[in-house]
């Protein structure tokens, strides 16, 4: 199990960011003094007792409101709450209870979730407590007296929160672990690929149990990073026992992409690409999984020269265009050529399917990417515009841009700006999904 999520919540300026800090022990993040600006959803790794966690501040939360972008600020704190395992209502104790506070908790208490109510700015010992009373009105439980600032109550405060948590033991272990399906026909040469990884010197191998009854994982541990080969019964099932030669189990195939984070796609160089693969490609794409296209067998291709690994790429590509993301690699299962480059690719999609990006940044990019090349013009003269755009997830890194229209932008358009995204980014072996999104 990942790492657990504890999400903030509250309106601007009760001192959500400012509490975050402390729990994170760093005291680099940015803290605005406007109401309802608009940040980064930014996660935090953070500790306490043996509990290690990522905390993620939602932004400032308000619902009275014409301002176009604080829907959007909704839809992430939703998002995020929908990835915790606990929230935490932060309200202003020296402010008291507003009705903004009031809104809030409605809206919390329609979300399915532990919600701890932190009073937050009751430093003064004498006022604290009465300062907290007050917030039993909300319906949602004991207040807890706090300073973020000062570290008064905090400790009580998380020693209730982490017994919401998974205990530690469950988490830490899957955490790094990077998930490998490897897919393609039968005969590509799968399982002998997994045999050169098995047979790299540095990695240690060990079965575990998958998710279903028969399908045995191993993992392989490289240097200081742990891989999970997902389903390697599978792989080493020898096909004819019970269904002939061409029994393609593309329903095994399916289980194990969807258990994975990166998808080691394996083509036969000698047949090339075929509809199975693609079907296999396609499957891997709409999961959203990091991907690496493995021509195999390059050994037994003949007469090599110059251009052929150039004419091969062209040829692959051209069939699998929808994964034009994915790295392609040519190795030999057989001799081991290349096949320790695999995991270095591995590695690099595994970190970009992850990766997040700063709402700054990602501004940046369109506002560039608008004045070299503007949106399309409605015949009746009407312009696609993009006010903002926003990385909401990872895995894949999913994007949204919040446009005046979504029906202004044609399919030329939003490819562009994905382009755009890719050559500033690179997000190399890992889908990227863009979201347009229109106003309210
Ligand atoms: P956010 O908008 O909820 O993230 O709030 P901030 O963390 O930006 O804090 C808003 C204001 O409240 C800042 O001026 C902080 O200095 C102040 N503040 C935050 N925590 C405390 C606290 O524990 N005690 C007091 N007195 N002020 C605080
Ligand atoms: P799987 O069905 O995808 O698991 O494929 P296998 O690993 O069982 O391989 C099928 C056949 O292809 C076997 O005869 C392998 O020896 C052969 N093969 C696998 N990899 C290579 C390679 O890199 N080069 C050559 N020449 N043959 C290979």
């Amino acid at each position: 199990m990942p790492l657990p999520i504890v999400a903030i919540v509250g309106r601007p300026n009760v001192g959500k960011s400012a509490f975050v800090n402390r729990l994170a022990g760093q005291q680099d993040a940015i803290v605005y003094d406007q109401p309802g600006v608009t940040r980064d959803r930014t996660y935090r790794r953070a500790f306490w007792r043996d509990h290690e966690f990522n905390v993620v501040d939602t932004g400032g939360l308000v619902f009275e409101d014409n301002t176009e972008f604080l829907p959007l600020i909704r839809q992430q704190a939703l998002l995020a709450i929908s990835q915790s395992q606990a929230v935490i209502f932060m309200v202003d104790g020296q402010d008291g209870l507003t009705a903004a506070d009031e809104q809030i908790a409605d809206w919390l208490r329609q979300q399915n979730i532990p919600i701890l109510v932190a009073v937050n700015k009751c430093e003064s010992p004498d006022l604290g407590l009465s300062q907290a009373a007050e917030f039993w009105e909300l319906g949602i439980g004991e207040p807890f007296p706090i300073s973020g600032i000062h570290g008064n109550g905090t400790g009580e405060l998380l020693d209730i929160l982490v017994q919401h948590l998974p205990a530690p033991e469950t988490v830490t272990e899957a955490e790094d672990e990077i998930k490998i399906a490897i897919i393609g026909r039968p005969n590509v040469g799968k399982s002998s690929l997994l045999n050169a990884f098995l047979g790299e010197q540095r990695s240690i191998v060990s079965p575990i149990a998958g998710t279903t009854r028969d399908a045995i994982d191993t993992q392989v541990i490289r240097g200081d990073r742990k891989y999970r080969l997902i389903d390697t019964a599978g792989i080493r099932r020898k096909r004819s026992v019970n269904y002939g030669p061409e029994f393609f189990g593309i329903n095994r195939a399916f289980k194990a992409i969807n258990r994975s984070d990166v998808v080691l796609m394996v083509i036969d160089a000698l047949e090339g690409v075929t509809d199975q693969d693609q079907k296999l490609a396609h499957r891997a794409v709409e999961e959203g999984r990091g991907c690496i296209i493995v021509v195999n067998k390059w050994d037994a291709v003949e007469d090599k020269d110059s251009y052929t690994i150039y004419e091969y790429t062209e040829k692959v590509r051209s069939q699998l265009y929808f994964l034009d993301y994915a790295p392609l690699i040519f190795v030999s299962a057989l001799t081991g050529q290349r096949v320790a480059k695999i995991l270095d690719q591995v590695d690099i999609a595994a970190e970009q399917h992850v990766r997040r990006v700063t709402t700054s940044v990602i501004n940046e990019i369109i506002e560039d990417a608008v004045a070299w090349h503007s949106p399309p013009t409605s015949r009746q003269g009407k312009q696609g515009r993009i006010y903002y755009g926003t990385q909401v997830s990872s895995q894949p890194p999913t994007i949204v841009l919040f446009v005046n229209d979504p029906k202004r932008f044609n399919d030329n358009y939003r490819r562009y700006i994905e382009r755009q995204f890719r050559e500033s980014l690179g997000f190399t072996g890992t889908p990227l999904r863009l979201i347009w999104r229109g106003k309210n």
